[in-house]
């Protein structure tokens, strides 16, 4: 869940569509490099992903019906890690961003997502509306959040280095987008999820980072269906397994990984 103003946007469905994908090069990208960044997209001997589960501690999130966010997205990232290291086994280095029911500092987050050793920030959360109309919401889907494509300026070091860095911040955002679109096309493909739209939001952890960073809302706790699917083992299960197909797939068109075997 985050800030109460925004979900009056996200019942409307009227925030933007993140449309900013045609600059990417397939070809050069699938070789882990693309034309925006010719000097760190070599794959590391071991990226590291930071899965970052929503709330914690005395920050319960969303709750419904004594469903927590904060339980759901704890008990999806520990699955998505454990299927992560599972099927990649030391290709891959995953770290969460807590691993128990504790509070987690926002500013720390952010400084995770900002840490240059990492390869890719995804942040779990669970949607949901600020008022519950009478009889209950049926609105329901996934929501991937990236951050705009407008970059901050930058202000350190000579033009050489400012041009370096914006434009590997640029190449973070724009493969920060593909990221967002692969998970929600597994998210609607593999665990049902009636829709997964990808949307720009000025948040901190995604306007902080300086890697490729997205926040998933995995469905609304608020749509009584979805809540019990989200509180369910099975229903984690999926969802954990549909984000880890997707950061395969992502990681092996985009240089992270070369291959499985
Ligand atoms: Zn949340």
């Amino acid at each position: 869940m985050l800030h109460a103003t925004r979900y009056m946007l996200l019942a409307t469905y009227c925030l933007l569509v993140v449309a900013c994908t045609d600059d990417i090069n397939p070809s050069s990208a699938a070789n882990g490099q693309n034309e925006f960044c010719p000097y760190k997209c070599a794959p590391a001997a071991q990226p590291i992903i930071v899965i970052d589960p929503g709330h914690g501690g005395r920050d319960h999130g969303a709750a419904r019906d004594g469903v927590s966010e904060k339980d759901v997205t704890l008990a999806v990232a520990r699955q998505l890690a454990d299927e992560l290291r599972l099927r990649c086994g030391n290709k891959l280095a995953v770290r969460l961003t807590r691993n128990n029911d504790s509070f987690v500092d926002l500013s720390q987050r952010a400084a995770m997502a900002a840490n240059d050793s990492a390869a890719l920030f995804i942040s779990l959360h669970c949607n949901s509306l600020e008022t519950v109309p009478e009889g209950g919401s049926d609105i329901e889907g996934a929501v991937i959040f990236v951050a705009p494509p407008h970059l901050p300026a930058i202000s350190s070091g000579d033009a050489m280095e400012q041009s370096i860095a914006f434009n590997r911040l640029r190449s973070h955002r724009l493969n920060a987008t593909r990221l967002a679109q692969t998970i929600g096309q597994h998210l609607t493909h593999d665990a049902a999820r009636s829709s997964a739209h990808v949307r720009q939001e000025q948040l901190m952890v995604l306007s902080m980072a300086t890697v490729p960073a997205v926040l998933v809302e995995l469905d609304y706790l608020t749509n009584a269906t979805q809540a019990k699917f989200l509180a369910s083992r099975h229903g984690q299960l999926m969802l954990a397994n549909a984000i880890c197909d997707a950061i395969i797939e992502y990681s092996l068109n985009n240089g992270l990984l070369s291959t499985l075997d």
